[in-house]
């Protein structure tokens, strides 16, 4: 393509000049300090000017993005981020993400492209056997963990009131049979905002006492009955514990209960026959949510929904007009809430294809024995570890409130690594995750010098 006012922007040259660029940057974040200067962040002001009135060369454009925007992202894909839970990016999901955005299909219906409703169908088949879930689940790729939460919740709240014989597709959600939700105490914020979205505001949850780990504890359990949905958690977002699945599951079920597993990173435990045992139960649950772009290491966004009642799923998620002409084969836009978007399913594919088995096993038990090292490491240098690290999930605390919030301030200021903070049952702490496919050896002994460097300062 050549524009009148830019003939020598050719596409292939844009795309070229846009792929040495990124791989320029995906080299040098493994280097660079892990949250950017602050001089590049103050440089992102020239961002901001009038919209102009003229094009400007393709080539241009794409120069100034990457000269202000690049140095001003945080090297999440570098080895050394431990924030929130992040994973990075596996060279082949970004290598995949590219193709599929030449590709720009929209993945809502198969007519549209066969090839990511193929892929996606075939990743979502996979994430079952990996997962160790019911093989006949039906499932859908949406933005994120949340939104996976969203998506099975209103696939429950749909199924259990059909049994009541409301039909919430015409009849909506005012005036229907009341329907009570259970969620442990150390519930994730984004399953409370699922919950609200879906018309079950916080104050008409029930709360499940949990014990020092955040585990919710089944002999505490209310009544449930066949209008409940209950919610639990596959990996505690501090601690990574998981709830007793096995035992709340079967309760659940006695009494007619819907079971919702938020399992946002820690389902993915179920590939390793090391953490196995920590996932054993949550087969037996209703539905579940997990991301791709946490553990698996897939580009954002990607998050996946999964449903054993696949009717209950796609009665509450179908959307009907004369022109939407649906094959005899799976339709993506009937699994989930969006219609148009992007084939996420491209990513998925080639990761699993790429990791297998083996390399999704040696990818979660290496970030797990990383996490293990972190905290004995905090240990003998006196520092307290707040939780059982049964995962890959670190908390720990540098003494007072006031010195653990310093401590977390000057490690992200430093540079070497990025860790965030949390307040983990009144105890402020510092909140390690180990995601990435990147983080090597020397990664996590180089971030450790610069922890405990910047501890032991602000002890003495
Ligand atoms: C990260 C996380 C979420 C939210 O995931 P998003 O992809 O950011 O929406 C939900 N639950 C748990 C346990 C998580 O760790």
């Amino acid at each position: 393509m050549q524009t009148k006012t830019n003939p020598k922007a050719k596409t292939a040259d844009v795309l070229r000049n846009a792929a040495s660029r990124a791989i320029h940057y995906v080299e040098g974040a493994r280097e660079r300090r892990v949250a950017p200067a602050e001089k590049d962040v103050r440089n992102l002001k020239k961002f901001r000017e009038r919209f102009p009135d003229s094009p400007s060369d393709p080539m241009k454009v794409i120069e100034k993005l990457d000269d202000l925007g690049s140095p001003a992202t945080v090297a999440t894909t570098g080895g050394r981020y431990f924030g929130f839970v992040i994973g990075g990016t596996l060279p082949v999901a970004l290598a995949a993400n590219w193709l599929a955005g030449a590709w720009d299909q929209n993945a809502g219906l198969r007519v549209m492209s066969p090839a990511a409703a193929e892929l996606e169908e075939v990743a979502l088949r996979w994430v079952c056997e990996i997962l160790g879930l019911p093989e006949n689940c039906d499932g859908g790729l949406v933005t994120c963990a949340t939104t996976a939460n969203f998506t099975a919740v209103v696939a429950a709240r749909s199924a259990l009131l059909a049994r009541a014989g409301w039909n919430v597709a015409d009849d909506g959600m005012f005036g229907a049979p009341p329907i009570e939700v259970v969620v442990g105490e150390e519930v994730h914020a984004s399953l409370l905002k699922a919950l609200s979205l879906a018309g079950f505001g916080k104050k008409r949850l029930v709360g499940v006492e949990v014990d020092e780990q955040g585990r919710m504890r089944a002999d505490k359990l209310p009544p449930l009955s066949e209008r409940t949905i209950l919610c639990i958690q596959a990996g505690n977002v501090n601690t990574g514990a998981f709830d007793p699945a096995g035992e709340i599951c079967t309760r659940a079920h006695e009494q007619g209960a819907w079971v919702h597993v938020d399992g946002a990173f820690g389902l993915w435990a179920a590939v390793s026959p090391k953490y196995r045992q920590l996932t054993m139960g949550f087969e037996q649950a209703d539905s579940w949510a997990t991301d791709a772009h946490k553990w698996l290491n897939v580009n954002y966004d990607c998050g996946i929904v999964l449903v054993k009642d696949g009717m209950a799923m796609r009665s509450a998620m179908t959307m009907t007009a004369a022109y939407l002409q649906a094959g005899a084969l799976r339709e993506p836009m009937y699994h989930v809430p969006e219609a148009s978007r992007r084939a996420r399913g491209v990513e998925l594919w080639a990761a699993l294809k790429s990791l297998g088995r083996e390399g999704l096993c040696s990818l979660v038990e290496r970030t797990c024995a990383y996490a293990q090292r972190l905290a004995d490491a905090f240990r003998e240098a006196g520092f307290e570890v707040l939780n059982d690290v049964v995962l890959n999930q670190v908390l720990v605390s540098f003494g007072s409130a006031e010195v653990t919030q310093k401590v977390i301030r000057a490690v992200q200021e430093e540079g070497t690594c990025w860790c965030g903070g949390t307040v983990w049952q009144g105890k402020t702490a510092m909140r390690i995750s180990v995601c990435s496919w990147a983080t090597t050896e020397e990664d996590v002994e180089l971030s450790l010098a610069a922890i405990l460097r910047i501890g032991g300062a602000f002890r003495s």
